[in-house]
C-alpha cells in the first residue's frame, strides 16, 4: 500500500505563476522518504497540498488509499504535519500544547492524557511537560512540534525542516527519534537543507526543481551514480600552481590546500604516487562534500 500517491499535480497561483508543473509522487507505508530541492522549488506547496492547506489546480493526491478530493478527513486523519515555523502558544506549558492538539482530533481525556505521556517521552521531554515553552531551546521546540504532530498517531509524518537551525548534537539525536519513529511504523516524508540528514535517514528520495521531480529513486542507487569523489589536500609545502594530473581536475585554493575532483576509475593512491613524482607531499585529506550534496548539485543545476 503507498502512504503517498500523487499523479499529475498541477499549482498555479493566483498571480499565474505555475508551482507545481505535474507532478508524480509515490511514498511506499513504512518509508522514510527525503522531498528536497533548492528555494522556490514548490515543496512548500506540495506539502500544503498534501496536508489540505494549498488547493491544488488539478492533479489527484491520496494518503493510505483516501482521496484527498472525495475523502478528505480520513485522509487528513491519517497525516500530522510538523511546519517549519513554531506556531504554537509560546505561553502555554508543553504538556497542554500536546494534550490540545489530541482534544482538536477528539480523542478522549484519558487516552489523550496517556499519548502525549507517550509522544513526550518518545521526544525526551517528559521532563519538561510543566515548563512553559518559549522557554524551551530551539530544538526542545522543535520536538514539541513533533510529539504534538503524533499524538493523534498519524501513519504519514511530515517533517518540513525540522532540525533547521540546530546545532549538531542535537541534530543528531533528533536523528534517532526520527529513526525511532519509522522503526514503530510510522511513514515519515522529511525535507531538510542538510543533505547528510536526508542521506543518513531516508530510504527513498524525490528530488523537485522548479516545479517538477527531477528524481525518485532510492538512495542506495542514486548515490551509486555518483562517478566523482571530492577531496580537500592538505599540503607540506607551498605551491605557486596547481599540479596537473591527467584524468583529475585540481585547483589551488590557498598557498597550501588543494580541492581535486576525482574520477572513481583513478584510485587514491595513484594521485598520491603522481603528487610525489612531483614532489608534493601531502599531509591530510578530507571529503569535500558529502555524497548526495553533489548529486544534488549536478541535478538542479544540469538542465
Ligand atoms: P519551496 O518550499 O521549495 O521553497 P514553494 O513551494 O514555497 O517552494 O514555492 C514555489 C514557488 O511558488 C516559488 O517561486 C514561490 O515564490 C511561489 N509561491 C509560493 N507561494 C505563492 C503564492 N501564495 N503566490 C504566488 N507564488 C507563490
Amino acid at each position: 500500500m503507498n502512504a503517498l500517491s500523487i499523479c499529475n499535480l498541477r499549482k498555479t497561483y493566483s498571480n499565474g505563476f505555475e508551482a507545481l508543473k505535474g507532478i508524480d509522487l509515490q511514498v511506499d507505508a513504512g518509508d522514510f522518504f527525503a522531498l528536497l530541492g533548492p528555494n522556490g522549488a514548490g515543496k512548500s506547496t506540495a506539502i500544503g497540498i498534501i496536508s489540505s492547506l494549498v488547493t491544488a489546480s488539478s492533479g489527484s493526491v491520496s494518503i493510505f488509499g483516501h482521496d484527498l478530493n472525495t475523502e478528505r478527513n480520513l485522509a487528513k486523519n491519517c497525516i500530522g504535519l510538523v511546519p517549519q515555523e513554531i506556531n504554537f502558544n509560546q505561553f502555554d506549558t508543553v504538556e497542554s500544547i500536546v494534550l490540545n492538539q489530541a482534544g482538536y482530533y477528539g480523542t478522549p481525556r484519558k487516552l489523550a492524557l496517556q499519548r502525549t505521556e507517550y509522544c513526550l517521552k518518545q521526544m525526551d521531554l517528559w521532563d519538561k511537560r510543566d515548563t512553559i515553552s518559549r522557554r524551551l531551546s530551539g530544538g526542545m521546540k522543535r520536538r514539541v512540534m513533533i510529539a504534538r504532530a503524533m499524538v493523534h498517531q498519524p501513519k504519514l509524518l511530515i517533517l518540513d525542516e525540522p532540525t533547521a537551525g540546530v546545532d549538531i548534537e542535537i541534530r543528531r539525536s533528533m536523528w534517532q527519534m526520527m529513526q525511532e519513529v519509522n522503526q514503530q511504523g510510522t511513514t515519515i516524508i522529511l525535507t531538510t537543507h542538510y543533505l547528510e540528514e536526508a542521506e543518513s535517514l531516508c530510504r527513498n528520495i524525490a528530488i523537485i526543481d522548479e516545479g517538477r521531480i527531477v528524481e525518485h529513486s532510492d538512495m542506495a542507487s542514486l548515490l551509486a551514480r555518483l562517478h566523482i569523489d571530492h577531496f580537500v589536500l592538505d599540503l607540506a609545502e607551498p605551491l605557486t600552481t596547481a599540479p596537473v594530473i591527467e584524468g583529475c581536475h585540481i585547483e589551488l585554493i590557498s598557498d597550501k590546500v588543494l580541492n581535486v575532483a576525482i574520477p572513481k576509475e583513478i584510485r587514491l593512491n595513484d594521485l598520491f604516487n603522481q603528487l610525489t613524482a612531483q614532489n608534493i607531499h601531502v599531509m591530510s585529506l578530507k571529503n569535500k562534500t558529502n555524497r548526495l550534496e553533489q548529486l544534488f548539485m549536478d541535478l538542479v543545476t544540469s538542465k
